[in-house]
């Protein structure tokens, strides 16, 4: 197992207080590390420093080839990697493997070609004697800090784009899941130039903190909480960095009367619990219409029951754990709330089952009312919530109805009626008569207090790029 954080051509162990990296699917130790000290932010900081001014001058071409190059060899090392990612975050190690590790890969080969047909410089004369061009340039130093849900996808996903405009990077992944990091660490160390990509780890509080206030850093990228959003903006505003801020989120799922019942309920059953619910798109929050409330809250727990989890058998597993100890608590203290509201019925799961780990049953909540903090709060766990209404635009209020706004659904078989509601809600994506779906060519984002900026997509080149005017007088 690497072991080691990257900083310039050096593999290093950090040398501050050790975090107890655990495997959340049996709640035993795997490894202790040691969190990287000030000197050693600065340290990354400086090889990064140093990095850009080369790297900066590399054609797209040149950095395509690399952004091929670290694709391969993820493809190479998959299986190990998707292992040591389920090992870390609780997952089912065949879904990391068949479906994120191919998305992982598919995003890098995406952003190598991206890059070589950025929105290219343009020129003309605007004013009498004077030509005038647009040049799209890196901006600097990227801080990447990373969540626990996906940590090497959302490194492939900050990486990607940043380094492929031209940036270079100092990446810190979230402490508690930064065992494919460091993998990457070492395989970006043979195929990557000197400080190009830099990764160190610790604590949001101690080397985030360093991180962000760094005044040598241009930009910061951050997937993570909207508490931590807030944190960035305020470091931010010192040296006025631009932020790129993926946060949190509470799906509306709108299912009206004439949807596909049975597709929506296998829908939701995947969607809704996929990676134990623990992802800010996930479909967690229902409008069913009244005429198939009772039959869609009956069909939907039925299918949920029947989600597999915790067997010996891991090949046998759709849902995996939660993260930790304190994710479990949270989820389950949540449900407990929600149960002391008259409303609600807890139609199946909302508890902790036997044996060893950090799992909490898929769970349904009915009859949940849009003033419930279940309805309202994101939960980040294996729990959806089913509220009845009566018209579409009450169902649209409630969606809207929320400091969220990063993914949506819309269940009808009447698509133009769905492609209406789409664009009545107040969301950065929207789908209809489906959840959930991502692809390398569409852009990844949220409004309102979701955040900002796109992942994925050639917006994400964008957002890690400037445009500058240069203009020639003859
Ligand atoms: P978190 O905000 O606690 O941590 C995210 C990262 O930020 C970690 O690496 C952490 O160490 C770091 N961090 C924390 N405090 C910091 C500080 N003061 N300075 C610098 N860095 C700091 O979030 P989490 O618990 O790891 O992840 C769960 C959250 O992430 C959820 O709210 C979820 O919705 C959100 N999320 C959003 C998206 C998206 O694309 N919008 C994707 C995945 C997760």
């Amino acid at each position: 197992m690497d072991t080691q954080m990257l900083i310039g051509a050096s593999l290093v162990s950090g040398t501050e207080t050790e975090e107890q990296i655990l495997n959340p699917r049996t709640g035993e130790l795997i490894v202790s590390l040691p969190e990287a000290s000030l000197s050693q932010v600065e340290a990354a900081v400086s090889a990064a420093e140093k990095a850009f001014a080369g790297w900066s001058r590399t054609t797209p071409a040149e950095r395509s080839g690399y952004l091929l190059k670290i694709a391969e060899r993820i493809e190479a090392e998959a299986e190990s990697l998707a292992a040591l990612e389920a090992m870390n975050c609780g997952k089912p190690g065949h879904l990391a493997l068949g479906d994120e590790i191919p998305a992982i890969v598919d995003c890098f080969r995406f952003f190598a070609g991206a890059v070589r047909c950025m929105t290219g410089p343009i020129a003309g004369e605007y004013l009498a004697g004077h030509t005038s061009m647009i040049r799209r340039d890196p901006i600097g130093i990227v801080a990447s800090i990373a969540p626990w849900n996906y940590p090497l996808m959302m490194m492939a996903w900050k990486i990607a784009p940043a380094i492929g405009a031209g940036n270079t990077v100092v990446f810190k992944p979230s402490e508690q899941t930064p065992l494919t990091a460091l993998r990457m660490a070492a395989i970006f160390a043979e195929i990557l130039p000197e400080g190009v990509v830099n990764i160190i780890l610790g604590r949001g509080e101690t080397v985030g903190s360093a991180l962000i206030n760094h005044p040598k850093i241009a930009m910061i990228s951050l997937t993570g909480d909207i508490a931590t959003g807030r944190k960035i903006l305020e470091a931010a505003n010192k040296t006025i960095k631009r932020t790129h801020l993926e946060l949190g989120g509470k799906a509306p799922v709108i299912v009206f009367d004439d949807a596909d019942i049975e597709a929506t309920v296998q829908g939701l059953r995947a969607f809704g619990y996929y990676n134990a619910g623990q992802d800010c798109t996930a479909a967690c929050r229902v409008y069913a219409h009244s005429a198939v409330y009772d039959r869609f809250v009956a069909d939907l727990s039925d299918a949920v029951s029947s989600i597999a989890y915790g067997q010996a058998d891991d090949a046998q597993n759709e849902m995996g754990s939660l993260i930790s100890l304190r994710q479990r608590d949270r989820v389950a203290s949540f449900v407990a709330r929600a149960r002391e509201a008259n409303d609600i019925e807890v139609a199946t799961g909302g508890e902790i089952p036997d044996g060893p780990g950090f799992f909490y049953k898929p769970t349904v909540i009915a009859g949940a009312l849009q003033t419930d903090e279940i309805v309202r709060r994101e939960v980040f766990g294996p729990v959806v919530s089913v509220t009845r209404f009566d018209d579409a635009d009450q169902a649209i209020a409630w969606a809207n109805d929320s400091d969220y706004g990063l993914a949506s659904s819309v269940w009808t078989k009447d698509v133009s009626k769905g492609l209406q509601v789409a664009s009545r809600l107040q969301y950065g994506c929207t789908w209809v008569n489906t959840h959930f779906m991502l692809t390398s060519e569409m852009p990844h984002g949220g409004l309102k207090q979701s955040g900002y900026g796109k992942d994925l997509s050639s917006y994400a080149l964008e957002d890690y790029s400037v445009v500058r005017h240069v203009m020639i007088a003859h």
